[in-house]
């Protein structure tokens, strides 16, 4: 029908202009992600909640948590050195949506203050279905959500617990809960065009031979495209896959399941696994070399 000529138009266009959902777009636009969500709802085993979150980020970094305020004038401040800035995230350094109220005062300013540019948010999709609403109120694009099994029995292998109305579960239970609201998080968000990549943390021994079905299941549920990503696992981390000696997958075995996984669903190998406060063209994170405070004053 027209409806759907028009709506993959418009899909297309706003993957063009996304760095991480497009593989041309990378070396043309930048991404920027501000740092204020601390809190999360649930532990990955592969997560120090000490650093940022995993789900988007390489362990063993610790960016500085921002008021909603003081992100977005960052974000303006770097918007008006940076014009390839097209995508402002929110990825933490938990979970965005376990701070629900920093989290869209941050979306409701960015729109006022930078009304072109993107914005996009990741999750692991707890609390997604309860906010879907307010998700595409706030004009988001672009919703990362991570998804680790499909299956409960490996999901209590990959979450010590979560939290849940005051409630906290564990093992076969947790993961039944997780992933019936990841399912409804979804489907709802790409019933309404919202552009859901799925992040994975291929875990050796514990979902590398599931992340096939991963991929076919998001697929089912909207999904555009799925973004396998390696374990990082150091003692040094202090996590508990890295404290349990864990292995890492090498690149043979990343790139094994990712083309076990591109018949059911585009993948991602450009994810660099950023900061939860990184700044400019992926592959470069400028946050840590840009004279932010002084820029901050002028803007
Ligand atoms: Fe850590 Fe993110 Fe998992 Fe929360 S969702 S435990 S912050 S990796
Ligand atoms: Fe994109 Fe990956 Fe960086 Fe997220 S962590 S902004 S998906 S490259």
């Amino acid at each position: 029908t027209d409806n759907s000529a028009q709506f993959t138009a418009l899909q297309a266009s706003k993957v063009a202009h996304h760095p991480c959902y497009s593989s041309s777009a990378h070396h043309q636009y930048a991404r920027m992600h501000l740092a204020v969500a601390p809190a999360c709802n649930l532990q990955c085993n592969y997560c120090n909640r000490k650093y940022d979150c995993s789900n988007e980020s390489r362990p063993g970094v610790v960016s500085q948590v921002l008021t909603p305020e003081q992100a977005v004038a960052r974000a303006v401040a770097v918007a008006s050195v940076m014009p390839q800035l097209s995508v402002v995230g929110i990825a933490g350094p938990g979970d965005p949506l376990a701070n629900i109220g920093r989290t869209f005062s941050t979306l409701a300013l960015l729109r006022e203050q930078l009304p072109d540019v993107k914005q996009c948010l990741s999750t692991n999709g707890l609390m997604l279905p309860s906010v879907t609403d307010r998700i595409i109120a706030s004009g988001v694009d672009h919703v990362t959500v991570t998804v680790n099994a499909i299956d409960p029995d490996i999901s209590a292998q990959i979450y010590a617990w979560l939290w849940v109305d005051g409630e906290r579960y564990s093992g076969r239970e947790a993961g039944e809960i997780l992933l019936a609201r990841q399912e409804e998080g979804v489907r709802k968000l790409t019933e309404k065009g919202i552009l859901v990549k799925i992040n994975s943390v291929l875990i050796p021994g514990i979902n590398d031979r599931h992340l096939a079905r991963v991929s076919e299941a998001v697929r089912g549920w909207g999904a555009l495209l799925h973004n396998v990503m390696p374990l990082i696992a150091r003692p040094e981390h202090g996590t508990v896959f890295g404290l349990n000696g864990q292995p890492e997958p090498d690149s043979a075995m990343v790139d094994a399941v990712r083309a076990e996984c591109s018949p059911m669903m585009p993948q991602m190998a450009h994810c660099k696994q950023c900061r939860a406060d990184a700044i400019g063209m992926l592959g470069e994170d400028r946050s840590q070399s840009l004279p932010l405070a002084e820029m901050e004053k002028q803007a």
